[in-house]
């Protein structure tokens, strides 16, 4: 008999524990992947990235990835001045991507958040009223979706800097890494990677000196996972590849007198552009000549000259202005010598993935890589490559030429060219600030270690 009733008991324990296990699961399926929204409003075009993280790691040391991205069709929000709530329009097709990949019952508890970079940041230095507007357009249409909005702001250049950082050494697990074990360890602080970043109006360089830094305006600081961080970020802003593009050719214009017919050492042989003087002095990023007419015309015409080209760049990149410090960039911006390996992602990566030079090419390869692309016919470059879009081929050849100069003769890297890769993603999530913002401002890296970390401090 009591065999038989401890037969029982055992029976109904084991009846218990599978009820209690499928109600359990029943209760979390629904809600074991969380989910979080950010748009980067970039210069040149929006994308919205949609991140997940499974919702039991509430130890603060969930892996996050990209779930989903989207691209916005049109320019960026701050080419809305005429039309703010435009802004706002081109922004609904990829909330309601994102709304339909979230569970509905998720959506309220979804965060949103909206970044704007250096076009915004340029717009708003020349009209704050008009980004104003634009920022109020973007938050009014984000506001009619379900999600929990946390604001549209713009980024200081040294946010975007230290959150691509971030952004990057999350995804490689350089902050903190689980092992095999179960354990969270703490890798060696020489791991951590450092981060250069090419975008439309602005290009951003980020990493741990070997030293500290001799200058506090260009200091981050973090601390992330109970270890403590300084990080050296400048953000030159007008240093993206368009505003550069468009340097150059005002370049070209002021030294062709009254010429309107200009040859363009970076464009291909065969290629010409028809511009406006209106739209090639539409940034202030360009010094506009005196009492020009907007609406005179200039035709740029390529030579396809590689080597005039690359001397061309220091005319737009002020590489003498650091001659007489050590420890300078370009433009006569301190500059600690940079440290360690990098990742060089977004404008980077699409130039040299496309001369097929990512991740890593020797720089005598990457060299005449550049040269012999520049030399090439437009007619051939078209028919060689029918998929690409002719606005990015115009611009490869300018573009890998104003990359070696800010690698090479402004950042320094003529001794560790081996130390770049040019790379756009880590664990196919895309590097760049968004989800280091999103990781802060929901508080997903604790400032303090989780109690499991073992290894040892630096
Ligand atoms: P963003 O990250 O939006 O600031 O863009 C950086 C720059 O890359 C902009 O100048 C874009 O026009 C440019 N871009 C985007 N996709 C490509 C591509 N596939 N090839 C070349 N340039 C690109």
């Amino acid at each position: 008999l009591l065999g038989a009733a401890m037969a029982a008991v055992a029976l109904i324990t084991i009846i218990a524990l599978i009820l209690a296990l499928v109600n359990r699961q029943s209760l979390e399926q629904p809600f074991s992947t969380k989910y979080g929204v950010v748009f980067d409003a970039g210069s040149s075009h929006t994308s919205l990235f949609l991140y997940q993280w499974l919702a039991n790691k509430e130890n603060n040391t969930a892996i996050v990835s990209q779930k989903q991205s989207c691209d916005v069709e049109g320019g960026g929000i701050s080419s809305y001045v005429g039309n703010p709530a435009g802004a706002g329009e081109s922004l609904k097709k990829c909330l309601d991507v994102a709304k339909a990949i979230i569970p509905d019952k998720q959506l309220k508890d979804t965060p949103l958040y909206l970044g704007a970079t250096a076009g915004m940041r340029i717009l708003n230095l020349q009209n704050q009223s008009q980004s104003d507007s634009i920022l109020a357009e973007v938050t009014k249409t984000i506001q009619s979706y379900p999600f929990d909005f946390r604001g549209a702001r713009i980024l200081t250049g040294m946010e975007e800097g230290a959150y691509s950082w971030i952004t990057a050494n999350y995804l490689l697990e350089n902050f903190i890494k689980h092992t095999f074990e179960g354990l969270w360890t703490h890798p060696t602080a020489g791991k951590l990677i450092g981060a250069l970043d090419l975008g439309g109006a602005s290009t951003q360089i980020s990493f741990t000196p070997k030293d500290p830094l001799k200058d506090p305006n260009s200091a981050f600081h973090l601390q992330l996972y109970g270890y403590n961080y300084e990080l050296y970020t400048h953000s030159y802003l007008c240093y993206g590849q368009d505003q550069a593009v468009k340097k150059l050719q005002a370049y070209l214009h002021t030294n062709a007198g009254a010429s309107t017919v200009i040859n363009h050492p970076c464009y291909h042989q065969g290629y010409s552009l028809n511009i406006s003087l209106g739209e090639l002095y539409n940034s202030p990023c360009v010094v506009q000549p005196n009492n020009f007419n907007p609406k005179g015309a200039l035709l740029f015409q390529g030579t396809g000259n590689a080597s005039l080209c690359y001397s061309l760049m220091e005319n737009i990149v002020n590489v003498t202005g650091c001659a007489s410090s050590p420890d300078c960039g370009f433009n006569g911006v301190y500059q600690p010598p940079v440290n360690g390996e990098f990742y060089a992602f977004a404008g980077y990566f699409y130039t040299f993935d496309f001369l097929g030079l990512a991740p890593k090419a020797p720089l005598t390869r990457v060299l005449s890589t550049i040269q012999t692309h520049c030399s090439k016919n437009w007619t051939t470059l078209l028919a060689e490559n029918p998929s690409v879009k002719p606005k990015y081929l115009r611009d490869y050849c300018t573009i890998a030429q104003y990359i070696m100069t800010i690698l090479l003769k402004g950042y320094k890297f003529n001794d560790s060219w081996e130390n770049i890769s040019f790379q756009k993603q880590v664990a196919e999530t895309e590097i760049g600030w968004t989800l280091g913002y999103m990781l802060n401002l929901t508080n997903m890296i604790p400032a303090e270690r989780p109690k499991t970390v073992t290894g040892v401090p630096h």
